[in-house]
């Protein structure tokens, strides 16, 4: 345990959560975990071993007949009481992320710690309220399902929003009566191991959940090929997404894939402009772009914009970088500093292909104090669709522009990229706007506005960007096997072998 001197003290555990315990890796091993701003390490936090895995693992098969068996309705309860707990420690939580991640702390006050609360509480209420069905079958058998946990789940998470990610994923498994081994990203293993010292506090047997942070290849591999691993949830790139697909094949695990994604965001010449200039940055800016569904490709018609990037340049220009811990910042570093790396990368790359950067591509100029940190400008590129920048992910402050003439072209524009997780349009006409949303091929369309998620709306994608899908309904079934029951009431089966 170390504590911090930021604006408002945080606690900071930096050892393992294994069986209701916080524990050293087996190996002794530590990794540093930096502060976005300035480079500092913030804490040397415990790394898992494919010992730990194990484990881990262990602790949640051992638990898992005792959770699974608890009522649905106590299970709820103690994600209710956590929730609770999540919005009482708001301040100190979200300062914990700010500092882990570079996420403004406007932002994390105002959705991550909220929204974390939100999907707890959410799958808390669900947890009693999801049913099985019965099923008009043959005259005198009563058909039914049951829904019964999958068993120990395996969840890997990346580094862009560690601590949201924990309701997303725990939230459903452990409602629907799951135990879960969760690996955070190396980069950012704060928030989590934070979540389960409030799930000690809230009385979550032991077991039941563990958080190991560790390296991807040792330990996010291991989990995927663990035998006792009856399913893993993966949020991170496509690549890792792939090697996980093969690694799981021994067990024939269940799989849940969150990959990355390429945001197609057309604006249509009869769009209400200022909402679009302003969606749209929320779009590509929040968190420094760095999010699977930001809208990184803007695809405007050529009628609006010349007046659409005057506005918008204008805008990215405005916004105020800086600490995160600062609430008056809207934009804080990169997460790390070989992403930051990675991404004025692309700005090259952007260049060598002939496209124009209209405003960023490099740290912030005459600004001494941030110098030490993994900060990029909003940068707005304009490129040809077919470029590198206009079809990989780049996940940062980065948006790529295209013109399009007519509707066929803005939507061969949209559907070119090999991911589809998320896409918008901004538009006032109304059948126009559904027939976009039904022709993009990505699994989730925001009309009028970009980047809405709720813990009751399926969140997931198609293509590159993955399947199965995360939240509502969708996710309970995903942490859940059918179970179909007939049983002979009344019937009069006659025999099959008359004798
Ligand atoms: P990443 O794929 O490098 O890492 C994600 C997680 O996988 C980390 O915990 C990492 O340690 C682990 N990992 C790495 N190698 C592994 C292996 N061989 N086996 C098992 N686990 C392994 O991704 P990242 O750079 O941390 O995150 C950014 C990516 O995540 C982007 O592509 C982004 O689009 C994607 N993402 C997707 C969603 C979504 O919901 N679709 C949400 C957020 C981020």
């Amino acid at each position: 345990m170390a504590t911090a001197s930021t604006a408002s003290p945080v606690r900071i555990q930096t050892d393992l959560f294994i069986n209701g315990e916080f524990v050293k890796a087996e190996n002794g091993a530590t990794a540093p975990t930096y502060n976005p701003h300035d480079n500092s390490v913030i804490a040397e936090v415990a790394s898992a071993s494919t010992a730990d895995v194990d484990r881990a693992v262990r602790a949640a098969t051992e638990a898992f007949p005792k959770w699974s068996a608890l009522s649905a309705a106590d299970r709820g309860r103690m994600l209710l009481k956590l929730a609770d707990l999540i919005e009482s420690r708001a301040e100190e939580i979200a300062t914990l992320e700010s500092l882990d991640t570079g996420h403004p702390m406007r932002d994390t006050m105002r959705l991550d710690v909220p929204r974390t609360a939100m999907t707890f509480r959410y799958f808390g209420g669900m947890a009693d309220k999801f049913e099985g069905t019965v099923i008009p079958v043959d005259q005198g058998f009563l058909n039914y399902t049951l829904r019964q946990p999958v068993g120990v789940v395996g969840q890997i998470v990346p580094w862009n929003f560690p601590l949201m990610f924990t309701s997303w994923k725990m939230g459903p498994a452990l409602a629907a009566g799951n135990t879960v081994v969760l690996k955070p990203a190396a980069l950012t293993p704060l928030s989590s191991l934070r979540i389960a010292e409030l799930m000690q506090e809230v009385g979550i047997p032991k077991g039941v959940v563990n958080i190991i942070p560790g390296a991807g290849s040792a330990v996010g591999q291991h989990m995927a090929e663990h035998q006792d691993i009856a399913k893993i949830s993966f949020t991170g790139s496509t690549d890792v997404g792939r090697r996980i697909v093969k690694a799981s094949a021994s067990n024939l695990k269940r799989l849940g894939l969150e990959l990355g994604g390429k945001g197609a965001n057309i604006v249509f010449a009869d769009a209400h402009l200022p909402a679009a200039v302003n969606g749209s940055a929320f779009a590509i800016f929040h968190n420094q772009g760095q999010a699977c569904i930001a809208g990184s490709r803007l695809i405007l018609h050529e009628s609006i914009a010349d007046a659409f990037l005057d506005q918008f340049v204008a805008l990215a220009k405005s916004i105020r970088i800086g600490n995160p811990l600062d609430i008056a910042t809207e934009m804080g570093p990169l997460t790390s500093m070989g992403h930051r790396d990675k991404v004025l990368g692309y700005c090259d790359i952007a260049k060598e292909q002939g496209g124009q950067i209209l405003t960023g591509g490099r740290a912030p100029q005459n600004r001494p104090e941030l110098t030490g940190g993994y900060y990029v400008e909003p940068t707005v590129v304009e490129a040809k669709p077919g470029d590198r920048v206009s079809c990989e992910e780049v996940f940062g402050p980065f948006v790529v522009v295209s013109r399009f003439k007519t509707d066929e072209e803005a939507l061969q524009i949209a559907n070119s990229v090999e991911y589809g997780l998320g896409g918008g349009l901004w538009t006032t006409n109304l059948a126009k706007a559904h027939r976009f949303a039904a022709a993009i091929r990505s699994g989730m369309v925001w009309i009028n506005c970009y980047k809405r998620v709720n813990p009751a709306s399926p969140f997931g994608g198609v293509g590159s960007s993955g399947y199965g899908r995360e939240m509502g309904f969708e996710a309970m079934h995903q942490y859940t096997e059918v179970k179909s029951v007939w049983v002979n009431v009344d019937a009069n089966i006659p025999p099959f072998y008359p004798r």
